[in-house]
């Protein structure tokens, strides 16, 4: 699908000529056969475009080859874009706009800032969220399961804290590149984003993709990256989280055991960690999460994102990036 979309407004004239199009591949990743009722993913018009929640969007903006910073802005989020060099076209810039799986349906605006030395303009986008029906789980478990105790509840904190810190240093670097790779080939439970009644009570839903594997599966990187942070804690068991540059991180967690350290340089595909039940898990399984710029959005978005080898290669812009068997998480 190739949409243009119109410049709504430009501060400055420098650029008044330039053509402006963006193209926005919606990525439509839910298993058929769970959401049976869902309509086809919604689609642009009129430079209006949608998706809907936990998806991700792939925005182009053309003909900006002079630009030295695009940066996206969305519902306080930062999108930083990167350059794209396509063999045989004019450079364009791409940004990934994840929309989070708790994002209220609705229009709002996409304001992307292209800048070129002192010069600056603005370019504005409508993107329409629409609502996903995610399913609704209702689970009964014991109650310690459930409920934390005062010293588990104090653990739990600081474990969020250290996670935010890790997470607030971005990368700087685009280091993934557009071969994404399943961590494991198992049996997705298609229940990211479920809303989950633990023992009557709504509790946070699903903020990811339960794979169910046998314990002891190698657990691979879905991408390049550089290993933020490795942990071991109350709900998530023993997890690793990838920094992919650019906001992007995926993470991998109720692990066995981990293979990786802080720090550590990693390859798509590489194998991180095994699969195993600790945290909160009923049973061996990994739970593969992704926040993009601070969106929860289904992982399995990255595998079928329509990004062609070749065309995302040697991209890497200095842009500064602001930002079946389940678990209980
Ligand atoms: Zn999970």
């Amino acid at each position: 699908m190739m949409t243009v979309l119109k410049q709504t407004h430009a501060r400055i004239s420098w650029l008044d000529q330039t053509l402006i199009t963006a193209v926005v591949l919606l990525s439509s990743i839910f298993p058929v056969e769970l959401f049976s009722n869902t309509p086809p993913a919604p689609k642009g018009f009129d430079g209006q475009y949608s998706g809907k929640q936990g998806q991700v969007l792939v925005v182009k903006v053309r003909g900006e080859e002079q630009a030295t910073e695009v940066n996206g802005t969305f519902l306080k989020r930062t999108i930083p874009f990167f350059r794209e060099f396509r063999p045989g076209e004019s450079d364009g810039y791409i940004g990934l706009l994840g929309i989070d799986m708790q994002d209220e349906p609705g229009t709002y605006e996409l304001a992307v800032d292209v800048k070129q030395g002192e010069q600056a303009k603005q370019l504005s986008f409508n993107v329409l969220v629409a609502k996903e029906k995610f399913i609704v789980e209702h689970l009964t478990l014991p109650k310690e399961k459930v409920d934390l105790d005062e010293k588990g509840a104090a653990r739990w904190k600081a474990e969020q804290e250290q996670v935010k810190q890790a997470l607030a240093e971005n990368s700087r670097l685009k280091l993934w590149r557009s071969n994404f790779v399943e961590p494991v080939s198992g049996k997705r439970t298609g229940i990211f984003g479920s809303v989950r009644i633990m023992n009557g009570k709504p509790r946070n839903p699903h903020n990811g993709e339960d794979i169910g594997a046998p314990m002891g599966t190698d657990v691979a990187a879905t991408n390049d990256g550089i290993v933020r942070i490795t942990v071991d804690h109350i709900f998530s068991g023993k997890g690793v989280f990838v920094d992919h540059g650019l906001g992007f991180y995926s993470m991998y967690f109720h692990l066995s055991e981990i293979l990786v350290n802080d720090g550590d340089l990693v390859k798509a595909g590489q194998i991180i960690g095994k699969v195993g039940a600790t945290g909160r898990a009923t049973g061996p399984h990994l739970h593969w999460g992704v926040k993009l710029n601070g969106a929860r959005v289904n992982p399995y978005a990255l595998l079928d994102l329509p990004l062609k080898n070749g065309s995302m290669t040697g991209s890497a812009v200095l842009t500064p990036a602001v930002g079946s068997a389940s678990d209980l998480r």
